[in-house]
């Protein structure tokens, strides 16, 4: 939905949105887990050879005054696929035809058509195999750079980008460009990066956990014997993490240690009443150990971002990576955690396209040889899926889990210098 509450598919419907795809620019992240791609994706204006690049005049109108330039006008588009799965990344950018579109819409040569920025291990690990499948060299960028470079973009340049949670109640934030910096950024990937930004291309890794995402993945796999993360992070929804936790009531005879602060109900240790109970872990229901699991990795984040930011007195956290998916219980439980500890003095906060800043980033470095500017328009939200629910009522896994940030495509123009 774009920022009227206007939908692709209503945009569709008013012929506002015939963007036959003409792929120009395309970023990877190749994680451990999981590839993040981002492409540009040019509005076909009609002729044959200027597919959404608008007139050197127009452009200039919108830029900086440079009249040695033209804007192409279309979309960003956000994918992703499990790094286990590489084929189907590559299966995908054959049929998109990425490697022959190339960059023709504004006359890059042969050889830098088959060049495509990429960042993440993955960048070093798969470039002999994206030479061998697709012709493609991977230009490497490195992963810090392109993390902030993309979450510094769609602070910047993306409406409707960064949001609270907290109580099942989302408030989107207004970020005055003026006043970005400093902020910590924590990147829940398979692994916890937290970078202190400062500005453009200023930062510093301040700390980080292997306590992340792949923590969360691998355990609950071999806990709950899931068979795909989705059906773990459904698990979570209708889970109750008091049957394996134990609780500060468990230990006080149902009373809060008030003197200290704690609630009867705050966790006094994770999968603690495993110990005590006489139990297997067959007798405890997966949807408990997933619950109990997803708390005790988003707590201890948390907790860990609110110690740094609290180290270099950073009033604002910025939560990205691709465990966070959008769920809910994820962010209610980092922002307690951020809000408890700072007594209300640090916020946490999210980002639409949580899992592309990474991509976004690498996409952002095209810049430097190609491309003087980006301008993000509007949010342009997929039609969303109606939830299904099972027999029992409950909601069922892959509709509570629509892949909120992949659906979200940004409108915007691409100026080239010539
Ligand atoms: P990386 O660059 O390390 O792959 P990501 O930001 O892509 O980092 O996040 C990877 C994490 O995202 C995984 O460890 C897992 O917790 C979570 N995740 C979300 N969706 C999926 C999925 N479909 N398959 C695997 N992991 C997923």
């Amino acid at each position: 939905m774009d920022r009227n509450g206007v939908t692709e598919g209503e945009l569709e419907g008013r012929g506002m949105n015939k963007c036959v795809e003409q792929v120009s620019h395309l970023a990877l992240d190749i994680g451990g887990s999981l590839i993040k791609m981002v492409y540009f994706c040019g509005e076909n204006s009609g002729s044959e050879h200027q597919q959404g690049i608008l007139s050197s005049k127009e452009s200039c109108g919108l830029s900086n005054g440079n009249t040695n330039c033209s804007v192409l006008r279309g979309k960003l588009h956000f994918r992703k696929f499990e790094t286990s799965k590489i084929n189907e990344c590559l299966e995908f950018m054959s049929s998109k035809q990425f490697h022959r579109n190339g960059e023709d819409c504004h006359g890059a040569s042969v050889s830098e058509k088959n060049i495509i920025k990429a960042t993440g291990g993955g960048a070093f690990k798969f470039a002999d195999l994206f030479k061998e499948k697709l012709g493609m060299t991977l230009d490497k960028v490195d992963e810090m750079n392109s993390l902030v470079a993309g979450a510094n973009f769609l602070l910047k340049a993306a409406s409707l980008e960064a949001y609270t949670y907290m109580d099942g109640q989302k408030e989107y934030v207004q970020i005055d460009q003026n006043d970005l910096y400093p902020y910590l950024l924590v990147n829940i990937g398979s692994g916890v990066s937290m970078i202190k930004v400062d500005g453009d291309g200023k930062f510093e890794r301040v700390s980080g956990t292997s306590v992340g995402g792949g923590t969360f993945w691998g355990l609950g796999k071999l806990l709950t014997k899931c068979k795909s993360f989705d059906e773990l992070l459904g698990l979570s929804y209708s889970g109750n993490n008091r049957v394996i936790d134990m609780l500060v009531g468990d230990i006080y005879g149902g009373m809060d240690y008030s003197k200290i602060g704690l609630s009867s109900t705050a966790i006094a240790s994770s999968f603690g009443k495993a110990v005590s109970e006489d139990k297997d872990l067959e007798e405890y229901k997966p949807e408990d150990v997933a619950r109990s699991l997803l708390r005790m990795i988003s707590n201890n984040i948390g907790q860990i971002a609110y110690l740094n930011a609290l180290r270099f007195g950073l009033k604002r956290i910025f939560f990205g990576g691709f465990f966070i998916r959008g769920h809910a219980y994820t962010m209610d439980t980092i922002s307690v955690g951020v809000n408890f500890w700072s007594n209300g003095e640090a916020k946490a906060m999210f980002l639409r396209h949580e899992g592309f800043l990474g991509a976004l980033g690498a996409f952002m470095s095209h810049r430097k040889d190609g491309f003087a500017d980006l301008k993000a328009h509007h949010l342009v939200e997929q039609v969303p899926t109606k939830p299904s629910r099972n027999a029992g009522g409950c909601l069922n896994n892959s509709s509570v889990l629509k892949d909120v940030n992949e659906n979200i495509s940004i409108e915007c123009t691409m100026q080239l210098s010539n």
